[in-house]
């Protein structure tokens, strides 16, 4: 797939060097995702503070597009409140899917994973860790306001 060489080359790097990789001990929320498309698998950790996402985590094994994207979103959504966070999950799903135009400087690096919404097949790659991590903020939401 054709997503420019710098696009490919920063693809490939957070491959390579995954950041945020592995468990979190005391997460206050925690969902796994599974793609059977492609194959690929991700579990996301987070801990929140207040209303604020302070750690993201994940672990997982797939395509590169689905790692990359794991590793660039922890990166992206750590520091952000619930609210942002929760807004760039709907920017990068409207991103990846085509379904409207998108914030460019919201999605900053994020940018990258703009090309797959011409190939059908890879937006659940690019877009498995996303929901894996709206699924464990809600869990983390049940815990905090019971009903
Ligand atoms: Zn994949």
């Amino acid at each position: 797939m054709d997503l420019g060489a710098l696009y490919q080359e920063i693809i490939l790097e957070h491959n390579r060097s995954p950041r945020n990789h592995g468990e979190l001990a005391h997460a206050t929320g925690h969902a796994h995702g599974k793609n059977p498309l492609c194959g690929d698998e991700v579990s996301v950790w987070v801990h929140t503070t207040g209303d604020q996402v302070d750690r993201v985590t994940f672990t997982g094994q797939g395509c590169a597009i689905s790692r990359a994207s794991a590793s660039m979103m922890t990166q992206a959504l750590t520091g952000k409140s619930r609210e942002e966070a929760l807004a760039l999950f709907r920017q990068f799903h409207d991103m990846v899917t085509g379904a409207a135009p998108v914030d460019e400087a919201a999605l900053g690096k994020l940018k990258v994973f703009g090309g797959v919404a011409r190939f059908p097949a890879r937006v659940k790659c690019a877009s498995l860790a996303w929901h894996a991590f709206k699924d464990a903020l809600h869990e983390d939401a049940t815990h905090r306001d019971p009903a």
